[in-house]
């Protein structure tokens, strides 16, 4: 089964879906719908009202009588709960370490980007998006390790396996439909983003995925596919973690550490540059010392995609 990667919610399965923003770039997150009888949960909101209120308006016309009981925060990253003013009615569930994190996590740490001044190639990765009238709204439910929830008939399982690509970054598997909700654990077709960290527990965050019964994955970002996406995810991971340690033990930093990773297995991922995040996160594991900062990364990581978009 191949789901058109097109803005759209996409039946995956009987009764449980993906809703797509047909676009690679930041800020065009997944979200999902599973639902039993009338009552449904809801896998993420968006970034923005606009995006929330389009998801949500695309929702009611397909199934009009969905009644959004249950939202699950797959992580503390904006693109994937900025939204949840518009179900605030539903109960919102996160593990405990993300519901602490989004206290930290408002619109508020997009100034450094936003504020006159600042780089304007990292502005325009946010130009698109109007941040207007977000009202942080935040899980009214936390748990640590594992939740099972009962949707209508339906088993839905969290699992928590951050830190990983964030502090608390949940999992949830529906088993009745073997459809998995990855958050951003999961980016099909570019190139994922490791946070925080440890990139060991996002690789073993990976197997508890392929040990799972499951056919569907539906990423973050991304068009839906299943574990041989995983898997290539996983060697993804693997590289990046072999590549930078031997770089830092070389002495190299992270932009040099960059420049040199063999991209060829992995040409056909978007936003190449963002290796460099995910090196500087190896780096930082080692280094054990906050550096290198993830907002000189970011600096470097602009850099670094002006040099792939000259060498290509
Ligand atoms: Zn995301």
């Amino acid at each position: 089964m191949s789901i058109p990667y097109t803005t759209d919610l996409h039946q995956i399965a009987p009764d449980t879906y993906a809703y797509l923003q047909g676009n690679p770039a930041t800020g065009y997150s997944n979200a999902g719908l599973v639902l039993s009888g009338d009552e449904a949960l809801l896998v993420d909101t968006l970034y923005t009202l606009g995006q929330t209120r389009q998801m949500l308006d695309t929702i009611a016309k397909a199934l009009p009588a969905a009644d959004i009981r249950f939202v699950v925060n797959t992580h503390s990253d904006g693109d994937h709960w900025w939204g949840n003013q518009l179900v605030g009615d539903a109960t919102i569930i996160s593990s405990t370490v993300a519901a602490r994190e989004m206290r930290h996590h408002g619109t508020e740490i997009l100034a450094p980007v936003l504020s006159e001044g600042a780089d304007p190639r990292l502005q325009a990765i946010l130009s698109p998006f109007d941040f207007s009238g977000i009202t942080p709204t935040y899980p009214t439910i936390a748990f640590n390790g594992e939740l099972e929830l009962t949707v209508g008939t339906r088993t839905v399982r969290l699992l928590e396996v951050g830190p990983a690509h964030t502090v608390g970054d949940v999992l949830i598997h529906v088993p009745d439909a073997k459809v998995l909700y990855a958050g951003d654990i999961m980016v099909f077709g570019g190139h994922g983003v490791v946070h925080t960290g440890p990139i060991d527990n996002f690789i073993h965050a990976c197997d508890v995925i392929l040990g799972l019964d499951v056919d569907t994955v539906v990423p973050g970002h991304g068009p839906v596919g299943g574990k041989a996406e995983v898997a290539r995810v996983r060697d993804y991971l693997e590289r990046v973690r072999d590549h930078a340690t031997a770089t830092h033990k070389e002495g190299k930093t992270a932009l040099e550490s960059a420049r040199e990773f063999d991209f060829s297995e992995f040409a056909d991922f978007y936003g190449a540059e963002r290796v460099i995040l995910n090196i500087g996160a190896v780096y930082r594991e080692i280094n054990a010392d906050g550096t290198p900062g993830p907002g000189q990364l970011l600096h470097q990581m602009v850099d670094l995609a002006d040099e792939v978009k000259a060498g290509s």
